[in-house]
């Protein structure tokens, strides 16, 4: 972990854990998970703040700033409070952030369209274009699969994960969900909404009996990346107005 990139904010951990639980939120209210079964951390100075389960654990949209606790890297939770615990997969979370000096954010949840479209047999591809250009570009590249089905409960299975995902900003674990990085909590949930989108997508093509091919590298040479301030701000700032509107947001 020599250059690690830093975080907008990264000095206050309180910011932190905010975007933390509102991402949490984000990932409840938009079906990136079916109930209580994920979680997001961010790197912070030399531990980790991810999203833990409380004495009230009651899923994944119901997130409390307080459910957001400190970790060590062996996986050891260092705020320790009656009834808190880590995720039994902070493993994903140590392990790629021990090998991603770029990456401060790691998303992990179990969307239910990402882990039927591999179980169909079909891996997610750049089929749409201007729909949703950075769910393609992504699949341009290739969004690595970890072929495992298991719960990554050691810091050996975590490894594997980490070695699969490479350097990719996500990876597909079947029978079993999804991981996405970022550089923010914002960035690495918006790639699972756009990657959950295409999955989305993809299955209602096959459902309706077409099985869809990846557009032609003409077309997908010309879909430009519309940077982090629209692919990630302007959909957080969208995401976060949602939640409000449905009286799921934080309390200030
Ligand atoms: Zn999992």
């Amino acid at each position: 972990m020599s250059t690690v990139e830093m975080y907008p904010g990264a000095e206050d951990t309180e910011v932190l854990r905010r975007d933390v639980a509102t991402g949490c939120r984000i990932a409840g209210h938009r079906g990136l998970c079916e109930d209580i079964l994920g979680h997001i951390s961010v790197r912070s100075e030399d531990s980790l703040l991810i999203r833990c389960r409380g004495p009230r654990e009651s899923g994944l949209i119901f997130t409390e700033i307080t459910d957001v606790r400190r970790a060590s890297y062996e996986g050891g939770l260092m705020e320790k409070a009656a009834g808190f615990s880590v995720p039994n997969e902070i493993h994903i979370h140590t392990e790629i952030l021990k090998v991603r000096s770029d990456v401060q954010a790691v998303f992990h949840a179990h969307p239910p369209a990402i882990v039927a479209l591999d179980l169909a047999g079909l891996e997610l591809l750049p089929v749409v274009g201007a729909y949703n250009i950075p769910a393609s570009r992504m699949a341009a590249k290739g969004i690595p699969l970890y072929s495992r089905s298991v719960l990554v409960n050691t810091p050996a299975l975590g490894a594997e994960v980490a070695e699969v995902l490479g350097d990719s900003p996500a990876c597909v674990m079947r029978g079993h969900g999804l991981v996405t990085v970022g550089r923010t909590v914002a960035e690495a949930v918006s790639r699972a909404l756009s990657l959950n989108s295409l999955a989305r997508m993809m299955l209602r093509s096959a459902s309706a009996g077409r099985v869809p091919a990846a557009l032609p590298a003409q077309d997908l040479a010309q879909l430009p990346d519309l940077g982090a301030g629209f692919n990630d701000a302007h959909l957080w700032r969208f995401e976060t107005a949602a939640l409000r509107a449905m009286g799921l947001d934080l309390a200030d």
